[in-house]
């Protein structure tokens, strides 16, 4: 049993002076007031750091790290779907070595931006030639090991590819994503289970998989997560194929309920968002990919009541401070209005309920316990540093959301265990430089 001692510990919805929190085997042990630390006990002092759960990111695609830079510009008309096929090429050009290596360095990047917990949903399964590896979730298994390699906690979210979309023919450049059926689509996450990793279901959308499909996964025992109404086009070729909206066709399979996260819901209809509030599913929003690829914007303004976490899924950046205020600044910019998302008279509300939604959101949305700083909770940790401009001469939570960034983020523990110190990661420049090796051999753009 240790204790870390910060200044400020975030604890029941406020920042703290005077407590210190134990860690034991990985965990949280309790929450004690300083003066009545046992005499003796071995505790660290982390002065002027605030002490906050650690992010959790919960939709992902690592290998998209390697279109940083080379996506934010095309000759003539560019759109999300234009993006995509240079997104596929990068996906086709990565081999094992190369999926691993540049994991690696979206999940570094994450941790040091003080992301704990990592959503991956990982669509990447095959040769790219469809075939399958010698063993079948090689890339699953690859993802995995980047994560290890980083030190971040992660929940693999295996993606059911069926099909290039209604009436499609199959796109050469989806190869490595199509599984032959829902029951292997199952077999691979009982063998991740099997071999420890903790494992979701994604049915990637209504586009990429048939509602026989989907009926398949009715059931399912964890964390189903699906993009749903991304694009104006993925719901005109829903309501074509299926006569119903996208939610309503996975809600009519059986799957939408409180393990269920809707990635986007960029354009839903406000039957849909009722269906998914009374279900007690939740939205992962990823504002800043929403941003870049021209999603369009969460409406917040219409969701109340509907749980939320972030994603950072195609990494254009990796931040959860502006993943997180983007969500009510999106609102106020398409309503006019300010407060979306806080209740009356409270300052703190609204950076309360979004750091809510970083943390303990997110790890629910994968099935994880945590997101909190409580007794038995995984002792997933950031420390903040309170020296930092953007800070000071502030109302402490209300800054830390709305004007917060990775630079003050300085230590990181997962599973009590301290990935980054001091700003640092003791295999940063390996797995930047596995990567940049990697990334120099493929054409992104
Ligand atoms: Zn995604």
């Amino acid at each position: 049993m240790r204790f870390l001692l910060p200044d400020l510990l975030y604890s029941e919805g406020a920042l703290r002076p005077g407590l210190a929190v134990g860690l034991r085997e990985g965990r949280v042990a309790g929450v004690v007031p300083a003066e009545s630390l046992p005499s003796g006990a071995p505790v660290e002092r982390l002065p002027a750091r605030a002490l906050l759960p650690g992010f959790v990111n919960a939709h992902s695609h690592a290998f998209q790290r390697g279109l940083r830079g080379h996506v934010q510009y095309a000759e003539g008309p560019d759109s999300f779907w234009t993006w995509r096929d240079r997104m596929y090429r990068l996906a086709n050009a990565l081999d094992p070595d190369g999926v691993e290596a540049v994991s690696a360095l979206a999940f570094l990047e994450m941790a040091r931006a003080g992301f704990t917990t990592v959503g991956e949903f990982h669509y990447l399964h095959h040769a790219p030639d469809g075939t399958p590896y010698a063993d079948p979730d090689e890339l699953a298994l690859r993802v995995v090991a980047a994560a290890e390699r980083v030190g971040i906690r992660i929940v693999l979210l295996r993606v059911a590819y069926a099909r290039a979309g209604f009436g499609l023919a199959p796109n050469p450049l989806q190869r490595r994503f199509y599984d032959r059926g829902p029951d292997d689509v199952l077999a691979a996450v009982a063998r991740l289970r099997a071999r420890g990793v903790a494992a979701g279901l994604a049915p990637h959308s209504v586009r990429a998989c048939p509602a026989d499909w989907l009926s398949a996964f009715a059931g399912f025992d964890g964390p189903v997560h699906a993009h749903v109404d991304e694009q104006p086009a993925e719901i005109a070729a829903s309501l074509k194929e299926h006569g119903r909206r996208p939610l309503q066709v996975f809600a009519d399979a059986g799957l939408v309920g409180p393990a269920f996260t809707a990635v986007h819901l960029t354009h839903p209809d406000d039957e849909e968002l009722a269906l998914l509030r009374i279900a007690g599913g939740r939205v992962c929003v990823c504002p800043t990919t929403e941003l870049d690829l021209g999603d369009g914007l969460f409406p917040l303004e219409r969701a109340a009541g509907i749980g939320l976490c972030i994603g950072s899924d195609s990494h254009a950046l990796v931040d959860p401070f502006t993943e997180l205020r983007s969500i009510e600044w999106h609102a106020r910019a398409a309503t006019g209005r300010r407060n979306i998302l806080g209740p009356a008279g409270d300052p703190d509300g609204i950076s309360r309920a979004l750091l809510d939604a970083g943390a303990r959101g997110g790890a629910s949305a994968l099935g994880q316990p945590g997101g909190t700083i409580v007794d038995g909770a995984p002792a997933d940790l950031v420390a903040i540093d309170l020296t930092d401009p953007a800070l000071r001469a502030a109302r402490l939570l209300p800054a830390l959301v709305f004007s917060g960034h990775p630079g003050m983020v300085t230590d990181v523990w997962v599973a009590g265990r301290r990935v980054v110190t001091a700003r640092h990661h003791p295999d940063a420049e390996r797995i930047v430089a596995d990567a940049e090796r990697v990334l120099a051999n493929v054409t992104a753009t």
